[in-house]
């Protein structure tokens, strides 16, 4: 199989975990005789420095053409002032609009190992295995504003054809998984919550396996931490999906574990850990790939339609795991701590222990 993936770095620790997660894609082409090639270009703090614009012309172009794309983060001190006109998250929204991505797939799983780094009660997400699947181009993120001394307003508009689009993308992932789609709103207060939720009635009625329940956000805001393994699809709208998003990675434990995928109606997506640049730990070796690596695993699965070598890179995650190998973000005194580049090679070997057992 022949693949164009296009890398985008990014700032901080991005270009420290896409490092790692390529070393990963290599491990698959060797051992399934695949072909990628990659192509990298500058996105974010490191474009703004090279060409002024946080998404160059050739960045967008050279993503448009791709199967998939893997990114880091972007963002970081040097160009963190609020007020200025170019910054390094609009290269992370032009690319979402360039490429058409209007879905984006949070997958958040709690490892048994990893239970106890979580803040909440080891009981409490046993078993946590969910799915958030948020708007991303639509909602009051891109409404009409105005902004005056005395007032100011944002306005939150959703179209059938909108809202039908992600509840299908949702129902997809529910049939593929336990079948359930926890659709959250605020239609107790919300016209476009309202049509919201008569829209997804209205797909709900293509997947008669699919179980769905509607739930108001503050409601699912207090369920998600109350008792998060009974969750398995979540669907909602753009901003509602970034907070409860948020919420739902610190089940895990570390933000550095989590992957994403932003989708469009093609195959081709954007695949990124969850974390941002981590400034803090930049350059220090400290970084987890867990993150980028299953957002590659997500890749594989999900653009590609490799879901043998998808398997193959979450179950090398766990056995290392499972051998008590940690980054320091994870880590416990007693844990065999590991650094960012070495973690990625036990997750390639692992792969090749998998391969050789069969
Ligand atoms: P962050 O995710 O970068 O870091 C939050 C905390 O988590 C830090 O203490 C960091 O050290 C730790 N952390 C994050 N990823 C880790 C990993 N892989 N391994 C170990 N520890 C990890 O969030 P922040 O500090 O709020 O933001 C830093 C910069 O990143 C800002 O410029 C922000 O705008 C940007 N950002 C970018 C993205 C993105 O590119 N998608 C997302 C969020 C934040």
């Amino acid at each position: 199989m022949n693949v164009k993936i296009v890398l985008l770095p990014g700032d901080g620790i991005g270009p420290e975990v896409v490092t790692e997660a390529v070393k990963v894609l290599n491990a698959i082409c060797d051992m399934y005789g695949h072909k990628f090639e990659y192509t990298e270009r500058p996105i974010g703090g490191v474009a703004i420095d090279i060409a002024g614009t946080a998404l160059p012309d050739e960045t967008l172009q050279a993503c448009q053409s791709a199967d998939a794309v893997l990114l880091g983060a972007v963002g970081g001190p040097k160009w963190s002032d609020p007020s200025a006109a170019v910054r390094p998250e609009q290269g992370l929204l032009g690319i979402r609009e360039g490429l058409g991505l209007y879905a984006n797939l949070r997958p958040v799983r709690v490892y048994d190992e990893l239970a106890d780094s979580s803040s909440l009660k080891t009981e409490t997400i046993s078993g946590v295995d969910l799915l958030v699947v948020r708007e991303l181009t639509g909602g009051i993120y891109f409404g009409k504003r105005q902004e005056g001394s005395e007032t100011a307003y944002d306005t939150m508009i959703y179209s059938n054809a909108e809202v039908q689009r992600i509840a299908h993308v949702a129902f997809k992932a529910a049939m593929k998984r336990r079948k359930k789609v926890a659709s959250i709103d605020k239609a107790n207060v919300l016209a476009s919550s309202r049509l919201w939720r008569r829209v997804v009635e209205g797909v709900a009625v293509d997947y008669p396996e699919v179980t769905l329940e509607h739930m108001l956000v503050d409601s699912a805001a207090m369920k998600l931490i109350r008792y998060p393994a009974e969750f398995d699809v979540i669907v909602t709208a753009n901003m509602f999906g970034d907070i409860l998003t948020d919420e739902a990675s610190m089940l895990s434990g570390s933000l550095g574990m989590l992957p994403s995928a932003s989708l469009g109606d093609g195959k081709a997506g954007m695949y990124e850990p969850v974390h941002g640049s981590a400034p803090d730990i930049a350059g220090k070796a400290l970084a987890n790939p867990i993150g980028a690596i299953m957002s590659a695993a997500m890749l594989l699965r999900t653009s590609l339609g490799l879901d043998q070598e998808a398997k193959t890179v979450e179950w090398a995650v766990e056995d290392v795991l499972s051998r008590g190998y940690r980054t320091a973000d994870i880590a416990k005194p007693e844990d065999r701590h590991v650094g960012t580049s070495e973690m990625g090679n036990l997750v390639v070997k692992a792969m090749q222990r998998r391969k050789d057992a069969k």
